[in-house]
């Protein structure tokens, strides 16, 4: 008999694995709280397909990244989408970042990223970014720029076009195990299904509790604010500039980013978003900011990090202070050349008990129900290597 498989969430991951489960004879369905598809992460990031630089070797983000990007880059060719191999440095502008930037490149090489170059001096890097700042740095020519809804639209047609349901403003309400199948409650429909998929990035933990699942990991809403280059400085960009990321955090630092469409951002931060899907500083969730307050990690995470947030909100609330992180890396650029691009994106952050951010993909099994918990950056570049794994680790 046609497996029936529910799919809780309609961005990147969940369409994705809808696609992949239709593929296999399944009989799926999306159920999307929103009237459109990638309305959250997957439509705010910095569209970039990733070629695992990072990643701790032999982890779930390091084999998927490297599987996924080779998916998206041959998915983008097949349905005509744009796909610009613009390539990223990663520069190192102080000895003090010498350390890390030489651990990078030894991950990078475990990792397998394809024709990565070190670049030992300001004259070789500008070969590369004839504008940058910076003493060594790696180069990786296959970063590339795309676009994600558009991805998610074209594997959301080939789902609908197996026979597949996607269903817009419907927001799943409950989750109920019945006799081993799953019964989907939303304020328009109620369904059974045999198996249930989570994807609802920012609200996981909220859905995971549906089902009895652990409160842990609980998600931490961390916000990514970006500004634009105007047109006529954004050709002192090539392709993209990353800092060495600071290792005890999760995110990879204020970067300058040329995107599919030609234009450059330059961002994201990470603050601390007052809201799930808080897009700015006014919008705020008196219920989601107190429950990030009593988590028991709160007081682990702020005494671990305090320094880092003081500065990022500030950057955040200061204009002069953001240019000049930036300027770092591009001494010829000007506090003008800088305009705030309105949509800003939020990071659904995995956080433990002990305050800990966690760091890789994450899965859990309840019955019938999977459910991914961690799913941030790189997941966008990994969302069908990521269908792949979860169909083989999970729903056999
Ligand atoms: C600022 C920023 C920059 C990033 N840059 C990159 C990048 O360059 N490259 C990269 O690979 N990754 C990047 N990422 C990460 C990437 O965007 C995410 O990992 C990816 O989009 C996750 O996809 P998802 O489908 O899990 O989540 P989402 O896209 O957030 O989708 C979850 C969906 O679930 C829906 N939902 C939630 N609850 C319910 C419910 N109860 N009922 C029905 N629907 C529900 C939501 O409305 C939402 O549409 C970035 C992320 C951010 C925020």
């Amino acid at each position: 008999m046609t497996e029936r498989v529910g799919i809780v969430g309609g961005g990147i991951i969940g369409v994705a694995l809808a696609r992949r489960l239709g593929e296999d004879g399944a009989e799926v369905t999306v159920f999307e709280k929103e009237s459109r598809l990638a309305h959250h992460q997957t439509g705010h990031n910095s569209g970039v397909v990733h070629t695992g630089l990072y990643y701790t070797p032999g982890s779930l983000k390091a084999t998927l990244c490297a599987a996924g990007r080779v998916r998206i880059r041959e998915f983008c060719e097949q349905k005509g989408l744009p796909y610009r191999e613009v390539g990223k440095l990663v520069v190192a502008v102080d000895e003090s970042e010498l350390g890390a930037l030489a651990e990078i490149e030894r991950r990078s090489i475990a990792n397998g990223v394809p024709d990565l170059t070190r670049l030992d001096d300001t004259a070789r890097l500008r070969e590369i970014e004839p504008h940058a700042a910076g003493i060594a740095a790696v180069h990786s020519p296959h970063t590339a720029a795309v676009d994600y809804p558009a991805i998610t639209e074209a594997m959301a047609q080939d789902v609908r076009e197996g026979g597949g349901r996607i269903l817009l403003g419907h927001e799943v309400t409950g989750l109920l195990v019945e006799q081993g199948r799953v019964r989907v409650v939303t304020p328009v429909s109620d369904d059974v299904f045999d198996r249930v998929i989570v994807c609802a990035g920012l609200q996981s933990d909220v859905v995971a509790r549906f089902v009895g699942a652990d409160p842990a990991p609980k998600i931490l809403p961390f916000r990514g604010e970006y500004w634009e280059m105007t047109p006529e400085s954004s050709r002192l960009i090539r392709g993209m500039i990353y800092p060495v990321p600071d290792p005890r955090f999760p995110f990879l630092g204020v970067h300058f980013t040329r995107g599919v469409y030609d234009t450059v951002h330059v961002g994201p931060n990470a603050v601390p978003a007052l809201a799930r899907e808080g897009y700015s500083w006014g919008h705020v969730s008196a219920k989601d900011t107190w429950e990030s307050l009593r988590w028991p990690g709160a007081g682990p995470l702020a005494k671990q990090h305090w320094r880092m947030g003081l500065d990022e909100v500030s950057g955040s609330l200061f204009k002069p202070l953001y240019y000049r992180k930036a300027r770092r890396f591009l001494p010829e650029l000007r506090m003008s050349d800088l305009a705030r691009k309105g949509a800003a994106g939020v990071r659904a952050q995995a956080w433990g008990r002990a305050g800990d951010l966690l760091d890789d993909f994450a899965v859990d099994q309840v019955g019938a129900v999977t459910l991914l918990r961690n799913a941030p950056s790189p997941a966008a570049t990994s969302s069908m290597a990521i269908a792949d794994y979860v169909v083989a680790h999970h729903l056999h």
